[in-house]
Parts: structure tokens; C-alpha cells; sequence
């Protein structure tokens, strides 16, 4: 299967001149709800991510929200576990709604992976709670940033992000898009 050609075809993975969440500007962007909304592609996506971790005894999958939930659900759903996801209350990340996560294998997943703070926060909350994290995966990881844990990405493509005074897309004038948003 060529990823990227899927990617880009369903419109994932587009190439132009973005300023992201950040304030930072970047030749392509990944807008993870044209994934999200195709539950085809999603779905053999995370059967991607079912066959790196079949054989590590998973009792959980748990995603941050909003995207992780519905990989979570997925993953979860093929490997025959159970799902969970992390949220943010009163500005922190919980694992709450009574998921019973003590002492039992979690598989942290995700569906874009930029700056790896939702998951960061993930980890912290999964470990207060007293899971056992033996893996984390991610549909697509457009970053550099290392985890302590097992890892594994469906899709990887590292994309330089510039400020905007020294942005070389700025510099040729490129128009300038502002992707998601209502
Ligand atoms: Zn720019």
C-alpha cells in the first residue's frame, strides 16, 4: 500500500504554505479529520498498528482526546481489549470515568503526532493511575520527538516548521492558509 499517495488523495497530507497551531509556518500540513472522517482508511490504518502490538498482551488502549478516542475505540475493537482515552479537566490531563487501568498493559495511540504534548500528558496521566505502559503508536508522526517506550508510527514524514520573520514561503510570497477551524 503507498501511504503517501492514500494520504494525499484523501487530502491528509497537503502541501502549500500553513501556519499551524503554533504561530510557526510549514510547507505541509496533516489535517487528521480527513482520516477521522473516513472510517475506511482509519480502519486499515489501525490494523497497522494491531499488528505491531498483537503479541504484547495489551489489556487497554487508551488515546488523548479528541482524535485518540476514536483510535483507541479501533484498535481496541480489533484487538478484542478494552478502550479508553485521557481528557483535560480544569487544564489538566485525567484518566477518569472509572476506567480500570491499575497495574494492567496500556497501549497509548493517537492519530497526528506533532509535538507530542497530548501524549506526554497522557503518559503522565496514565502513570498516576498506576498503569503499566508497554507501547505507544500513532497514525501519522510529523515530528522528531522520542518516547521511552516502545514506539511505532503508521506514516512518518519529519516537516521542517519555520517562524515567520525567517520563512522562506513568506519570502516567496506564497499564500498564506490557515487550515481546520469552523
Ligand atoms: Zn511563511
Amino acid at each position: 500500500m503507498d501511504l503517501e499517495k492514500l494520504l494525499k488523495d484523501l487530502r491528509v497530507l497537503q502541501e502549500g504554505h500553513f501556519v499551524l497551531n503554533s504561530g510557526l509556518h510549514s510547507k505541509y500540513y496533516f489535517e487528521k479529520f480527513r482520516i477521522l472522517e473516513n472510517p475506511g482508511a482509519a480502519v486499515t490504518l489501525c490494523s497497522m498498528i494491531v499488528d505491531e502490538f498483537k503479541d504484547k498482551n495489551i489489556d487497554w488502549v487508551i488515546g488523548p482526546t479528541t482524535g485518540g478516542i476514536i483510535i483507541a475505540f479501533e484498535v481496541a475493537r480489533q484487538m478484542g481489549k478494552l478502550a479508553g482515552f485521557a481528557e483535560v479537566r480544569d487544564g489538566e490531563r485525567v484518566i477518569g470515568r472509572g476506567f480500570n487501568i491499575k497495574d494492567k498493559n496500556v497501549l497509548i495511540v493517537d492519530d497526528v503526532m506533532t509535538t507530542g504534548k497530548s501524549l506526554f500528558e497522557t503518559i503522565d496521566a496514565l502513570k498516576k493511575k498506576g498503569a503499566n505502559i508497554v507501547g505507544m503508536a500513532v497514525l501519522i508522526d510529523r515530528s522528531s520527538v522520542k518516547f521511552p517506550y516502545e514506539y511505532f508510527a503508521t506514516y512518518r514524514k519529519v516537516v521542517e516548521n519555520f517562524e515567520p520573520a525567517t520563512c522562506p514561503l513568506c519570502k516567496e510570497n506564497i499564500a498564506l492558509t490557515k487550515p481546520g477551524g469552523l
